[in-house]
């Protein structure tokens, strides 16, 4: 008896369908149903992962090591669960199970064109990730917008699911509604009306339409899309720009938007609300004293426009955390080569309660970043590397103070004498093979902690798991040498031959840390990931 809610966008992209979509499951989740989200995206790459993060926003992984869509990162952190492969779907992805069925025989000698069965294997998908998620409701949401080729197949896949169950789909339009006029007040409903035509071009129309505009909408334009889409109008939902993407569903509910869609899929809603989440929303509002925290990174230059979207978890982990202790997030970005250009520019970094460096690929930017990383070791500020940042942060180390001055990673350089972080030894195989696509060490991996060290004060956890995401690994020849030298490998594989995190000890820096792994996939808003938490906590008492 599973409840289908499709979420797809009109009018034109980017006006946030993805935290609608998380958002709408976390209303339901709070009428204490079981909500799982789905992201079916229209490209025909098989995932995300070879797509560049400057153009697509970042790669999200999941514990299985898939590598998908910045919106399952929102799914997770709004619906507080871990997602699966199950949950995400591309064109590529679909065509790819389709052909390969096919080639297998699996269609038993039947001629096996696009519709149905393209959309029949969308829909199999999305029950079987129902199922899998044990979920009552499954929220999904269409990349692309209606009106496109790009998304149609999955539209068929809608119609033909609303014709079969019509009590348990619903359509979600979620429509930009432009303003117009001096001052840009007088909302204009037309966009609207148009992108409705274009759904019901596909044989469908929408059960909701929420309305993303600057400003809640008013009376008048409420009763306006109504009567012009044919939707009742408590069914136009206000969808208003927020300062913090947390507020949105305190907003849907503020037009009672649980209530029409479970009265539209005939459920009864169960005792269970959304406190918890209203009272992280007003610590959002209030919070006043900063927290300052440089982000060092290569993907800042002119042109690199989205690059808060390269790193969104990575921001919102560091967010959490800086709710937690009821302060407001100052994120700044410093980019790595202007360290390189002009080396007097790393006393910029002074002004910063905390730094961080995020994953990362390639070499450029890698020699602004280590001298960052020198910078904030030996003047005791906070820092936190993630990935590149902790592969980095060996190589630094390991210049300076074990004095192997031409150390590297061999990412960067193959021919260095001091090859401090390598090629992990089943990543050789991948490397030289053309097929590349999803072949790093991906997705989640257990690591031991050692006691009496940061990483084990903050997770008080012997055992973790946590996602994994890269080629190259500290080098073992190398290990012992920097334990001697005083750093410290607080976490790492059973067999102890992958180091997962790095620290130097609290009698030496504040906070000085780095992770193989990248625990900013693991943050959720009520519950900020330990070692981010440590680190904004370090943050602050340095301020002090
Ligand atoms: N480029 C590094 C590697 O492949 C780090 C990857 C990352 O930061 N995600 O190992």
């Amino acid at each position: 008896m599973t409840k289908y809610i499709f979420v797809v966008g009109g009018v034109m992209s980017g006006v946030g369908k993805g935290i609608a979509a998380a958002s709408i499951g976390k209303i339901l989740q709070a009428k204490g149903f079981s909500v799982t989200a789905l992201k079916i995206d229209p490209y025909v790459n098989v995932d995300a992962g070879t797509m560049n993060p400057t153009e697509h926003g970042e790669v999200f992984v999941l514990d299985d090591g898939m590598e998908c869509d910045q919106d399952m990162g929102n799914y997770e952190r709004f619906l507080n669960c871990d997602l699966t492969r199950a949950n995400y779907m591309t064109t590529g992805s679909v065509y790819q199970a389709v052909i390969n069925r096919e080639r297998n025989l699996g269609y038993g000698g039947k001629f096996v064109s696009v519709v149905p069965y393209i959309p029949m294997e969308v829909i199999d998908r999305i029950d079987k990730a129902a199922l899998k998620n044990k979920a009552q409701v499954v929220v999904a949401e269409i990349g692309g917008t209606v009106g496109e080729y790009e998304n149609i197949l999955f539209l068929e896949a809608v119609r033909m699911l609303k014709v079969k169950k019509p009590a348990d789909v619903i359509l979600v339009l979620v429509s930009f509604v432009p303003a117009l006029g001096a001052g840009g007040t007088e909302l204009k409903t037309k966009p609207t009306q148009h992108a409705v035509r274009a759904v019901e071009s596909v044989g469908l129309h929408p059960d909701i339409i929420l309305a993303r505009a600057h400003a809640p909408l008013d009376k008048k334009r409420k009763e306006k899309i109504a009567f012009h889409c044919s939707v009742p109008e408590e069914a136009v939902i206000s969808a208003p720009d927020v300062a913090s993407i947390y507020e949105v569903p305190v907003n849907f509910e503020k037009d009672n938007l649980s209530g029409v869609i479970l009265n539209k899929l005939k459920l009864q809603p169960r005792k269970k609300d959304l406190r918890d989440w209203q009272g992280l929303v007003r610590v959002i509002r209030r919070a006043e004293k900063p927290v300052k925290i440089a982000i060092v990174g290569k993907y800042f230059g002119a042109g690199d426009f989205i690059l808060e979207d390269s790193y969104i978890s990575v921001i919102e982990a560091l967010k959490h955390a800086i709710y937690f202790f009821k302060r407001k997030p100052q994120l700044e970005w410093l980019s790595s080569e202007a360290f390189e250009k002009n080396p007097a520019e790393l006393k910029k970094l002074r002004a910063y309660d905390g730094v961080v460096i995020p994953g990362g690929f390639g070499s450029r930017g890698v020699e602004g970043k280590i001298a960052a990383i020198r910078y904030v070791r030996e003047k005791k500020i906070p820092y936190f590397g993630l990935c590149y940042g902790m592969q980095l942060a060996v190589a630094e180390f390991s210049r300076s103070v074990l004095g192997l001055k031409k150390a590297n990673t061999s990412e960067v350089n193959p021919q260095t004498p001091h090859p401090v972080i390598d090629i992990l030894p089943e990543q050789k195989k991948n490397i030289s093979e053309k097929n590349l696509g999803g072949t790093m060490r991906l997705g989640a991996y257990p690591a031991v902690l050692k006691k009496g060290t940061i990483a084990y004060e903050s997770y008080k956890e012997h055992l973790i798991s946590e996602r994994h995401r890269h080629r190259y690994e500290v080098n073992p020849v190398y290990v012992e040498k920097l334990e001697k030298a005083g750093m410290i490998f607080s976490g790492f594989s059973s067999d102890r031959r992958l180091m997962e995190i790095m620290e130097l000890p609290k009698s030496k820096h504040p906070f000085f840390l780095g992770t193989q792994f990248h625990p900013e996939f693991k943050s959720r808003p009520l519950k900020p990931h330990p070692l981010f938490r440590e680190f904004i906590r370090a943050a602050i008492n340095k301020r002090i």
